[in-house]
């Protein structure tokens, strides 16, 4: 298993990701980020050994793995930085929440040795001090590797992420992407959007001081990094369009039930949901 593990981007994903490898393996783990208080707040934290905000200090480290846990249009620069830097031994994986292209332009850039993978663990916190080591536990790690992949690469990769005690499963890339386009990205859209409504009926009241438990439940994930979801919405925008004009077709199906008084037809809508909801526990 790994013995020098380098993560770049060492926020929420990153640091839980360093703290789980380090107690499952017993790694040693080095961090790169932009951000030059990440890095110490990381290292205060004793979630790295040693850091950096220049990706070149990491190749004195001999990183066996380096794992890419930044906003997922950062991934081209990152990738062409280690192409020129890393040894053809060291394997490259990912936590993005966009597999598809990004995987195989990362495939062109670093070689059969990129293995793809997206841990489906998260909250709606940022940043390396809400981390922590028992994020992925029990959780489902979505592996995406494509007809290239180096298949010992890979299967290193999914005995890492079983020994952190992930349950593991492999997608195609592009498939991966409508999936989590449609359970994942697509109630994110619709969360910050349902903020915006609010916000543009607070005209003569501010309506976010009357917050029930179903507006909080529903728009906890609003609160997510900003930055994080343009990107998510950005390099997955053709699943993401889709699913929110089935999402806007539904609606306003569920407008016209409401605006027909139709009583038996908004009963069996409401009732078909309910139902699902309940049977995915
Ligand atoms: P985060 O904001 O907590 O951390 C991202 C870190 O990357 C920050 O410390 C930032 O300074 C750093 N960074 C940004 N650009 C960089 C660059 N060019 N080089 C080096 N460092 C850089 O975000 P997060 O929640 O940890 O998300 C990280 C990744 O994990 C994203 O790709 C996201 O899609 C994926 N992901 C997130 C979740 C979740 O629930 N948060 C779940 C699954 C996957």
């Amino acid at each position: 298993m790994f013995s020098r593990v380098a993560v770049i981007g060492v926020g929420f994903m990153g640091g839980s990701f360093a703290l789980a490898c380090k107690e499952a393996t017993g790694c040693e783990v080095f961090g790169v980020d932009i951000n030059p208080l990440a890095i110490n707040r990381a290292k205060e934290l004793m979630v790295i050994e040693e850091g950096s905000t220049d990706i070149r200090d990491m190749k004195d480290f001999e990183p066996e793995l380096v794992v890419l846990a930044t906003p997922v249009r950062t991934f081209k620069g990152i990738g062409e930085a280690l192409k020129e830097l890393l040894p053809s031994s060291c394997l490259v994986s990912d936590l993005g929440s966009v597999k598809g292209h990004l995987v195989y332009m990362l495939e062109e850039l670093l070689g059969n040795r990129f293995v793809g993978g997206h841990p489906i663990a998260g909250t709606e916190k940022a940043g390396v001090e809400n981390a922590f080591k028992d994020l992925f536990k029990g959780k489902r790690f979505i592996l995406t590797p494509t007809e290239k992949t180096d298949p010992e690469a890979k299967e290193k990769v999914r005995s890492l992420w079983k020994l952190i005690g992930s349950v593991v499963e492999e997608m195609d890339p592009y498939f991966h992407d409508f999936v989590f386009g449609a359970v994942s990205h697509l109630p994110h859209a619709v969360a910050f959007a349902l903020m915006e409504a609010i916000e543009r009926m607070s005209k003569d009241i501010d309506l976010f001081k009357y917050p029930g438990g179903g507006f909080k439940d529903f728009t906890r994930i609003a609160g997510s990094d900003p930055i994080m979801w343009r990107d998510i919405f950005l390099e997955n925008s053709k699943n993401v369009l889709q699913a929110i004009d089935v999402f806007v077709k539904a609606l306003m199906e569920l407008r016209s039930l409401i605006e027909d008084s139709s009583e038996e037809k908004l009963t069996a809508y409401l009732s078909k949901a309910s139902m699902r909801r309940r049977e995915i526990g």
